[in-house]
């Protein structure tokens, strides 16, 4: 029998097959023996054990499109980064350090800004300016007044998504907006194996139809990857790519040096500046950790 890993708790894994049925499992194959644990959105292969009490075996993982370590989740196709536009305001550098963490490890990102019911007009403009700018989709929203609700499902649609996002932001009101009519129709995956049941947050997916799913991750405890380094930082903003090979030195890290092609188009504001504050930030948080160890 073969399904997907919609759910990852102490040593179970929760695999969800054709007809929606979940099977509490415990991984048991050779897949062990090759270093592979498997992820949140594996595709796997199971025993069935016990079908009464819907409990198997995993026995094989499919081969993974990818696999992302923050967070540790298996065939993702994009994630959106969803922030507050207020209560709370938007911390611009978390912001940005979440799509550094993608951008590292080549995810396409959307940006949503919710609770725009209580936001204003300039400043909604202003954040798409910043981050239009720098390249990305930028979406705005309001999860419980069900306003630009349509617009997002139209870019989830066929595809697997990871949410990310800090909490109280509203990315559960999201998917809420998101699945309801899923769940009027079929009663939803989250609800056969009871969201909110345990107090700890996991990984866990949502299946809204027609081949899409959405992966809700807990908050991150960090938000580097491992084996990221200052010199990679460069790379992980799109809107330096025009400029950082006309810089004057090899390897110049766009922050003191000379004949700085990046400084010159932030002075002409072709790069945002609260942008640029914060690739400085995390430049040297990067190089501190770097010199700890
Ligand atoms: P999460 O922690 O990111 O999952 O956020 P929740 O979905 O739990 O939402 C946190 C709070 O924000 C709740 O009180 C929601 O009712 C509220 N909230 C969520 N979306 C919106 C919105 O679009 N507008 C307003 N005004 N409040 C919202
Ligand atoms: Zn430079």
């Amino acid at each position: 029998m073969s399904g997907k890993i919609v759910k990852g708790i102490a040593g179970f894994y929760y695999v969800c097959i054709e007809n929606g049925d979940v099977y509490e499992c415990k991984a048991k194959g050779a897949f062990r023996n090759k270093n592979i644990k498997p992820l949140v959105g594996d595709n796997v292969v199971m025993d069935i054990i016990n079908q009464e009490e819907k409990k198997g075996n995993i026995i094989e993982i499919c081969d993974r499109k990818n696999e992302l370590i923050r967070p540790a989740v298996a065939n993702i196709d994009q994630a959106m980064i969803i922030f507050a536009l207020k209560k709370p305001d938007p911390n611009l550098n978390l912001l940005d350090k979440f799509l550094v963490m993608m951008e590292y490890q080549n995810i396409d990102t959307i940006i949503c800004f919710n609770k725009m019911d209580i936001s204003d007009e300039d400043f909604m403009n202003e954040l798409d300016s910043i981050y239009s700018k720098a390249g990305y989709k930028v979406m705005f929203a309001s999860a419980t007044e069900e306003k630009g609700v349509e617009s997002i499902m139209e870019l989830l649609k066929n595809k697997s998504t990871v949410f990310a996002g800090p909490s109280g932001v509203g990315k559960s009101s999201m998917l809420n907006a998101l699945t309801k009519d899923y769940k009027m129709e079929t009663g939803s995956v989250s609800r056969k194996i009871g969201r909110g049941k345990h107090t700890t947050r996991h990984s866990e997916i949502f299946y809204v139809g027609d081949d899409t799913y959405i992966f809700d991750t807990p908050g991150f405890s960090s938000l580097y990857v491992p084996g990221m380094t200052k010199e990679s930082l460069e790379d992980c903003y799109g809107e330096f790519e025009k400029y950082k090979d006309k810089c004057r030195f090899v390897g110049c890290a766009h922050i003191s040096e000379p004949d700085c092609a990046v400084k010159e188009a932030l002075a002409g504001g072709h790069i945002d500046e609260s942008r640029y504050e914060n690739y400085k930030l995390m430049y040297n948080e990067l190089k501190e950790k770097e010199r700890r160890y």
